[in-house]
Formats: C-alpha cells, sequence, structure tokens
C-alpha cells in the first residue's frame, strides 16, 4: 500500500494520457480519491487506453459528467435505511455494516461512493463501533451481517478482531459475510496467515468478493482464495456490468469459468447503479438479459449468478431474468429451454381438457393438441438423431429389424421424446 499510485502527478509518468483528460482528472482529483497498488496497477495494458483494468482503476473525464441528472449520491437510500450510524438495515433478516471508509484499490463506479472515494465523505457515515454491534445484538431478527465499507480487510487488524469476536458471540448471528475486494485488487494482504486464522476462528464467516474480469483472476488471487477455502470460509464473488469491462457474453463465461476453476462460486452480477461519475459504465437491462440468455443452460448452472438490479428507493436486490415462461391454463403451463424447445408442462396428473377449437402453436401446446416445438437441428436432437440412427443400424444387424422397425422408423429422435396421448410433435424451422 505504501507504494500504490496516488496521485495524477504519478500517473501522468506512467500511462499516455490527452492533455485534455489530465485536465479533467487532475480537477478531479480535488474530490475523489485514487488508489492503485502496484499489482493492480501491473495488470493494465498501458498500450490500451480502454484496458478493462484501467477503466475500473484509474479515473476518467467521464466522471465528471452527470449528463441525465439521474445518477445520485446515495442512490439505493442506504442511509435512509439506516438506524444507527454505519448500519443499513433493509431486508428482514440481514444488517450491512460500514467499517471503513478504505479500500485497497478505489473502483470507480463504486456504489458507495460517497464514502469511500469523495474525500471527507466517511464523516457522515459512522466510527461508532460498539453502536453497531449493540444494534446487531438487540435484534434477534438479524442471522445474517454483512461486514463490508470500504473494505474490511483493510482495517488494522485488532479492529477487525473487534468485529469478528463481537459479531461472532452473538448468539443470533448465523452468518458473518465479510465483502472485500482484496483477493482482487491486492492479493497479497491475504499471504498473513494470522489474518487467514482470525477470519477462520470467527466460525460464522463466509467471503464475498468482487472479480469483474477474467484478467484479474491471477496465480495470486487462485492463491489467497485456495487459503480461504481451506482455511473453511465459502468464497462467493459479485461481479457488477460495466460497460467496456465485462458486458460481453464471451467476456463474462471466460469469468465465470475461471471462478470455478479457483472455486469461487458467482454468487450475484449487479446492473450498475446509478452513482454520480458512473453513468459511463451504466449499460441497458437489456444487454444483462442478453447475457444470462446465453448462460442458463449453456454452461454449468454452479457458474451461473443471479442477474439483480438495485432498486431505487431502497426497495433491494430485484432478480431480473429471460422468460421461460411462454404462456398458461389451469391445465399446463407452456415453457421454453434454453434451446428454444417450446414445451408443454403439465405439472398436475389431471387429465387435459382438449378444447375442440383448432389451434396451432402456443396455442396448441395449451390445448393439449400438441405437446412440443422444436427448433430445426438443435446440437442435441441431431445427437438423438444420430444415435437412435445407430440403434436401428445395430437392430437390423441383429436381424430384428422388421419387428423394432415402428419404434425406429420415421422420427425416432422425436418419439422418443416420451409424449402423450400420441401427440406428435411439430418441429420449427424459423
Ligand atoms: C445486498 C444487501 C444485503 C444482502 O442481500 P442478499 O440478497 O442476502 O445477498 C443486505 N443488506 C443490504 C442493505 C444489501 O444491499
Ligand atoms: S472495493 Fe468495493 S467498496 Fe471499495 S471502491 Fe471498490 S466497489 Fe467500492
Amino acid at each position: 500500500m505504501s507504494n500504490a499510485v496516488r496521485s495524477v502527478r504519478q500517473l501522468r509518468n506512467l500511462l499516455p494520457f490527452s492533455d485534455q483528460e489530465l485536465e479533467i482528472i487532475g480537477r478531479l482529483e480535488a474530490d475523489y480519491k485514487l488508489v492503485i497498488p502496484p499489482y493492480y496497477f501491473s495488470l493494465i495494458d498501458p498500450e490500451d487506453p480502454n484496458d478493462p483494468i484501467r477503466l475500473q482503476s484509474i479515473p476518467s473525464a467521464h466522471e465528471a459528467e452527470n449528463p441525465s441528472g439521474y445518477e445520485l449520491e446515495d442512490p439505493l437510500e442506504e442511509d435512509q435505511d439506516s438506524p444507527v450510524p454505519g448500519v443499513t438495515h433493509r431486508y428482514p433478516d440481514r444488517a450491512l455494516l460500514v467499517t471503513t471508509p478504505a479500500c485497497s484499490m478505489y473502483c470507480r463506479f463504486c456504489t458507495r461512493k460517497r464514502a469511500t472515494l469523495t474525500r471527507g465523505g466517511w464523516d457522515t457515515i459512522s466510527r461508532d463501533d460498539q453502536g453497531m454491534i449493540d444494534y446487531v445484538a438487540s435484534h434477534p431478527e438479524i442471522r445474517d451481517v454483512i461486514v463490508s465499507g470500504g473494505d474490511p480487510l483493510t482495517l488494522p487488524t485488532p479492529k477487525l478482531r473487534f468485529f469478528l469476536e463481537n459479531l461472532s458471540a452473538i448468539k443470533h448471528v448465523d452468518v458473518i459475510r465479510i465483502g472485500t475486494r482484496v483477493p482482487v485488487t491486492l492479493p497479497q494482504r491475504l499471504y498473513d496467515p494470522e489474518l487467514v486464522a482470525l477470519l477462520s476462528s470467527a466460525q460464522k464467516v463466509w467471503i464475498q468478493t468482487h472479480f469483474n474480469h477474467p484478467r484479474e483472476i491471477t496465480p495470486e488471487a487462485k492463491r489467497v482464495c485456495n487459503s480461504l477455502l481451506r482455511g473453511g470460509m465459502p468464497v462467493n464473488n459479485h461481479s457488477v456490468l460495466l460497460k467496456g469491462v465485462n458486458d460481453n457474453l464471451a467476456t463474462m463465461r471466460e469469468l465465470l469459468r475461471g471462478l470455478l476453476r479457483i472455486k469461487v462460486r458467482p454468487y450475484y452480477l449487479f446492473h450498475c447503479d446509478p452513482v454520480i461519475g458512473a453513468g459511463h459504465f451504466r449499460t441497458s437491462v437489456w444487454k444483462g438479459i442478453e447475457i444470462m440468455e446465453g448462460l442458463r443452460g449453456h454452461m454449468s448452472g454452479l457458474g451461473i449468478p443471479t442477474y439483480v438490479v438495485d432498486s431505487p428507493h431502497g426497495g433491494g436486490k430485484i432478480p431480473v431474468m429471460p422468460n421461460y415462461l411462454i404462456s398458461a391454463s389451469d391445465d399446463a403451463v407452456i415453457l421454453r429451454n434454453f434451446e428454444g424447445q417450446i414445451v408443454r408442462y403439465q405439472a398436475q396428473d389431471q387429465p387435459a381438457t382438449i378444447d375442440p377449437t383448432s389451434t396451432r402453436g402456443v396455442s396448441a401446446l395449451l390445448q393439449g393438441t400438441k405437446s412440443v416445438l422444436i427448433p430445426d437441428g438443435t446440437e442435441r436432437m441431431i445427437r438423438r438423431k444420430r444415435r437412435a440412427a445407430q440403434a436401428a443400424a445395430e437392430d437390423q444387424l441383429n436381424g430384428c429389424g422388421s419387428n423394432g422397425a415402428g419404434h425406429h422408423e420415421a422420427e425416432p429422435a422425436l418419439l422418443s421424446l416420451g409424449l402423450r396421448n400420441g401427440v406428435r410433435p411439430e418441429a420449427v424451422t424459423e
């Protein structure tokens, strides 16, 4: 940390900037802190002005803009759901503690910028550590405490011990979540076995970390996630959907697979909050849905986060995803899968009341006169057809071709779908 880049004066010697950029980020420096440890800085490709690590950590001239006026200082209204300074109590059984304004690297898009990046912003939040503990202790409905900041792993060890010991001694607290970007931005802090032992000794600790790009998954990051896991602490990740950083399917898949490789479980994908000076990072919600469409079914479910929009007016996290429910009736729901197969699903074993009105498409599925619409030529169906053809050829070799004919003839792959009522599937080609 003592070697961290902390000023525009240092930055201008390390990366190329235009004069205009330098002028604007020089002015921003008076309002916002800038800290980048050498390790995280070393992940930046200096030749690429749009490098995803650079975008997250280096101030941008866009931070001076709030074009719509929609961006706010406290977009989630955390301060309005704060019963005592430093605590946000929004959900029935969870509370969030802001324990420090300090981070090992200041993410330019930080939701809590008012406390973390903003110079002097912390003064309006809290320093009453005992008050926060007392609040949790006197609210037996709180089961899960999110120890956040800033980054609690930048706290001096005795202060971190104070929080951990006091919280773990509260009987009704089942889970202590440490929200930290240290594994990503300063993993060396966790090379300290004493720190890992302290976290581990609190028994109830889960780690909530924050990788946003596959290039952040380095051998150093892997090493510390591994030592946290060996210390008995599950490691979950949230990412923020950021324009130019991870707002495309290929990067997102690479990130999620990389996390699985180091046994870090993707938990949330956050839509970027409307915080002042972060507007240039925000994508449409459609972009998030498009990415989620490319994940579910296409890759291991263990690697799929829940995409959430954090609601204005303190409404909390709202999950958003593509629609898998196409239609419904009293008898059945019409669902679609990741391949686009549209299927009738009868949840209860009741006879379908088939209306004689002639229908087609999804409506026919609802009425039960058809039971599935299959897109032409999905890989899975091609594999089925190939296997069925193989089986038919083998039957023929064994001399039972004529007996089994009914089973393997004419669209064998589709017949093996297990249809009810002899309903024939219909292929759709669009
Ligand atoms: C995100 C958040 C939590 C934790 O929510 P989970 O859905 O349980 O992860 C708790 N309190 C606040 C204020 C939060 O923003
Ligand atoms: S580490 Fe977390 S709290 Fe700190 S600046 Fe980044 S997003 Fe904000």
